[in-house]
Order: C-alpha cells, then structure tokens, then sequence
C-alpha cells in the first residue's frame, strides 16, 4: 500500500504533474488499483435546488448574479421534486445524489428546513445524499448529519494564492472552516476544484497540497475542467487541453490515495478515449445526467455504453461507507438564537470581475 501522507511539499507534488505522461499514468493507475477497485466508478446525479442569483463573485459562475449569463433562475424546489428527480436518478443507476443551492452560506430559516427535509427524503431512497449550499456552521452541518446527509461538497476551487484571483466576495479561511465544521459534524468532506481558469501548474499543485494537508484526506476530490460559459469573466478560457486533465486526475491519484476522483465538469468536451484515459489515471467516480447544475454534461445512455466498452460497472450506494442514522429531533429543532455567523468578505479587486459585472449593467451587454 502506498503511504498516506499529509506532510508532501509542493515541490514534491509538480515533480509529479512533470513526469512524462505515460509514466505519470502507470504509476498512477497501480496506486489506483492498490486502493481501489478499478472496474467500478460512483455515478452521481447533481441536481440543482436553487438556480441563479448567487451574490458571490466566482469568475468562472454563470449562478453569480452580476454577471449577465442566460441561465433560467428558479427559487428552492419542493421536497415533491427533489423526490420525483431522486427516484428517476436512481432508475437510472446513480448512487448518489448531490443537491446544489446558489447560495453564499446556509442560514437557519425555513429554506434550510427545507433542505433537510429534502435530505431525508433522499435518504429514505436509499441514496447516498450530498449538499453543496456554500459555507455552513458546525451546528448547520450537524443538523443536515442528523437529516440523513453522507457528503458535504464544498470546493477550495484553487490554491489559496490564485483562489485570490477568482473570488473577493468570500475569504479562503472561511472555506477551510466550513470543511472542518463538515468534519465535526462527521460529513464525509467532497472537496476540489477547476483547472483552466488561467492558473499554472503551481496552482493546481497547490490545490492538492492544501487537500492533502487536511487530515484525514477528503474522502472525496472533484477535478473539473473549466466550461467557460459567455458573459462570465473567464468566458474567454480555452478548453484544457485532455493531457492537464489527465496529468491533474494522475497527481490527484497518487497524493491522495484513497480518495475517489471525480471526473466532473468539462466532460462534454472531452471524447471517450480522453475519459478512458482519466479513469486509467484514477478516476472513479462521474456526474450522471444532461446538466451539471447549469452546463452541459453528456446523456446517461452514451455514459452507460462508455462504461461497458471499458468494462466499468456503477458502484453501490455506500460501498465505501455505513449508512448514517437520522435523528428526526436533532435535523428539525432550529437553535434558538441561531449561531453567530462570521463570514469575511475580503473584498479585493479583481479586474476581470469587475469589468464582467459593469458589462452586465449595460444595456447591450
Ligand atoms: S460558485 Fe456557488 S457561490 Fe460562487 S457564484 Fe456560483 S453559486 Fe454562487
């Protein structure tokens, strides 16, 4: 078995991402096997429960609401359609499901009552459950643990340097907090990021090393590859070219061993032996279903006749986990005062958000 270290250096993760590919992807492919069973990949299904008008400033976000983008805004979904949209998920083999909101951070009202009776709901399919709701409090995480919740996803994007580069509206220190109160409330922790955001290799080690510093390792780490989507500030990014996604799953693989990889955003720009190539490398996991919250992700069926051209089955729910319990009283009391959030707003100017959200406010944009 391959160690699992949380004291690797920067240095020793882009010795790493340079190694010639094809040595890069044998070694990454028999930590894989070492760790893992190869012939199976988690098939999730991201569904998205609040659309659009997100207040952050992401650069690569059509949700943000200063950026003008063509995405269908819709307020929460009802528990009835979380449901409906669970049961045809599951129909269709995924294991899991990740509910997705555009929101800065959870707060303790009635929408986020909502949410949990959402993941009971899910959770009562039989569905590995996972919430992505932006920064949440430790007694907000142990309330969705409560609810039935297996994951919570929260993604770092970046390194710490260039996350600077994408976002002023929320702090770093707070994302990292929110996955220790994820922690605490013993959540599995999803956690990742995007590369073709105009950042280098460095950032991208860099990401990796902040991951692989936390400790345990997250159980969970979505690699996704930029869909640059007109009117955002990054709408000008070229694709990634396959040979960095498959380099970033490789280095992914070997530094944190026993996490699985998700191959997520950016699959549509990809061909099958690209994907072929990033579950050799150690991908083991994929989103499920046409939409990846707001872009577009290739249709069940054609990922279903991937998986048996490479003899890849979809994993079970909780193959790699128990099955939480649900304590109905702990998810449904709301504390009374609430807790006192904290959040920073670093507020930094970052030219090409600015510049993207005055294009928006004019009338040709
Ligand atoms: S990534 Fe999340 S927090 Fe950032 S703008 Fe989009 S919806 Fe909002």
């Amino acid at each position: 078995m391959s160690d699992i270290r949380h004291d690797w250096t920067k240095e020793e993760i882009l010795e790493i991402y340079n190694r010639p590919l094809i040595d890069l992807i044998y070694e990454a492919a028999k930590v894989h096997r070492q760790h893992h069973d190869p012939k199976e990949v988690q098939v999730s299904t991201l569904l998205s429960i609040k659309t659009g008008g997100c207040p952050e400033d992401c650069a690569y976000c059509p949700q943000a609401a200063r950026y003008h983008t063509d995405i269908e805004k819709n307020d929460l979904m009802s528990v009835a359609q979380v449901r409906k949209a669970a049961e045809e998920a599951k129909a269709a083999g995924s294991s899991r499901l990740c509910m997705g909101a555009a929101w800065r951070n959870v707060r303790d009202n009635d929408e986020f009552d909502q949410v949990l009776d959402m993941v009971k709901t899910v959770y009562d399919l039989d569905m590995e459950v996972c919430c992505t709701l932006g920064m949440v409090t430790e007694n907000q995480a142990k309330r969705l643990a409560a609810a039935g919740l297996y994951a919570y996803n929260h993604n770092i994007d970046s390194s710490e340097e260039y996350y600077k580069e994408i976002i002023s509206t929320r702090g770093w220190e707070d994302r990292m907090e929110t996955l220790g109160n994820v922690r605490k409330a013993k959540l599995t922790v999803c956690s990742g990021g995007i590369i073709g955001m105009g950042e280098k290799a460095e950032d991208r080690c860099g990401m990796l090393l902040a991951l692989s510093n936390l400790n345990p390792h997250p159980e969970s780490v979505p690699i996704n590859g930029l869909v640059s989507v007109e009117g955002t500030p990054l709408e000008d990014q070229e694709v990634v070219p396959i040979w960095d996604m498959v380099r970033m799953i490789a280095t992914t693989r070997i530094v944190l061993p026993e996490t699985t990889v998700r191959l997520s955003a950016g699959r549509t720009q990809m061909t099958d032996e690209g994907q072929a190539l990033c579950f050799l490398a150690g991908a083991g996991s994929i989103f499920a279903g046409d939409k990846l919250l707001t872009t577009p992700n290739p249709e069940f069926n054609k990922d279903m006749a991937l998986f048996q051209a490479l003899g890849l089955n979809p994993q079970a729910p909780y193959k790699k986990g128990g099955k939480p319990t649900v304590d109905e009283e702990a998810y449904k009391t709301r504390p009374e005062n609430g807790e006192k959030i904290k959040w920073s707003r670093p507020g930094h100017t970052i030219e090409k958000n600015v510049a993207a959200s005055e294009k928006a406010k004019t009338p040709s944009a």
